[in-house]
């Protein structure tokens, strides 16, 4: 029996804890172009999860920062579509669902350890080794009754339970990846104060708005085994995924906000035209030979992805220079 072809749907999905930048843009007119490039619905996805950090009016400014880059999208907060609502905190209740979902199938137990541990697990993970140093399992041995008198004076977070396992897949820039599914161990699903992880938060959504193609930085590849792991565990679909390559500094550390002048609010400031950006990220992604302005329904034709850099990639002053300008 011929089965219909799943429909091409990606997604860009921010968090408004800062302004865009121009690494978040690379990335999100990179996922822009591989979904139009493939006549498919671009979703964004505004990822709030993490309320304490999260930011109402840097929510406004990234919809805004992306439709003046020239970037659109199907669905999304601001236009709705038929898997909404696209705002994460709106969708708590989707996460509660499969957070029940797994702890009825035995997925999860409940830990004691220090905050320390906890903080990093409700925001997206940014740095080469993304949640730290694998959780050594010190809670997964309580008994009930350890339990029960532990949960008198702390309040738990839940850990999914990371079984060895040898995991492989395909990403589409870093090629094949091959991995013991245990090796960054048991991992936060709800933190102690009741916010759920980005990792469950992200897969829950990408499976009920049917997304078919991740494109997101590099950063995120080490989060992919946890991922795969609740795909499975909540018997849902993964996506096909892609890593882009991070901007480095001069420095040799991210450029971030701490290089001044990145962020797609300041470039206008300074009269920068979307144009350019676009066609400056089109050069850098080696998809053009030199960084004239274009807009990004004229970069569609030359998307490809075999074409992208797979290392991280260095923006010197230099490189930078050429954004600059009208
Ligand atoms: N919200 C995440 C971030 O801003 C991206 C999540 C994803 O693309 O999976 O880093």
């Amino acid at each position: 029996m011929s089965q219909d072809p799943i429909p091409v749907r990606g997604r860009f999905a921010p968090t408004p804890s800062g302004e865009l930048h121009i690494g978040n843009a690379w990335a999100a007119l990179l996922s822009w172009l591989q979904i139009r490039s493939l006549g498919g619905t671009f979703v964004l996805r505004m990822e709030d999860i993490d309320i304490l950090r999260s930011r109402p009016h840097l929510a406004r400014q990234i919809i805004d920062d992306l439709y003046w880059l020239g970037l659109d999208w199907d669905e999304g907060p601001d236009v709705g579509g038929p898997y909404g609502p696209y705002t994460q905190s709106e969708r708590l209740h989707y996460y509660e669902h499969a957070l029940k979902q797994l702890e009825r199938q035995g997925y999860l137990y409940p830990c004691f350890c220090s905050r320390a541990d906890l903080l990093a697990a409700a925001s997206a993970p940014h740095g080469l080794s993304s949640e730290g140093p694998a959780y050594p399992g010190t809670c997964r041995q309580l008994t009930a009754d350890d339990i029960a008198l532990k949960k008198r004076t702390k309040q738990p977070s839940l850990r999914f339970k990371a079984e060895h396992e040898a995991l492989v897949f395909q990403d589409g820039i870093a090629g094949r990846q091959e991995c013991d599914a245990a090796g960054g161990g048991d991992f936060i699903v709800r933190r102690a104060d009741g916010m759920f992880s980005y990792q469950l938060a992200v897969v829950v959504d990408d499976d009920m708005m049917r997304i078919s193609h991740v494109l997101r930085g590099m950063d995120l590849l080490d989060s992919v085994p946890r991922q795969l792991m609740l795909y499975k565990a909540l018997d849902m679909h993964a996506p096909a995924f892609a890593h882009v390559p991070l901007f480095m500094g001069p420095d040799g550390k991210r450029l971030a906000k701490r290089h001044g002048g990145t962020s797609l609010a300041a470039l206008r400031e300074a009269g920068t035209a979307p144009e350019r950006i676009v066609g400056w990220l089109m050069w850098v992604a080696g998809l053009t030979e030199h960084p004239e302005p274009l807009k990004p329904r004229e970069c569609i034709p030359l998307f490809n992805m075999d074409k992208l850099p797979t290392k991280p990639i260095l923006i010197t002053d230099e490189k930078l220079h050429g954004l600059h300008g009208h």
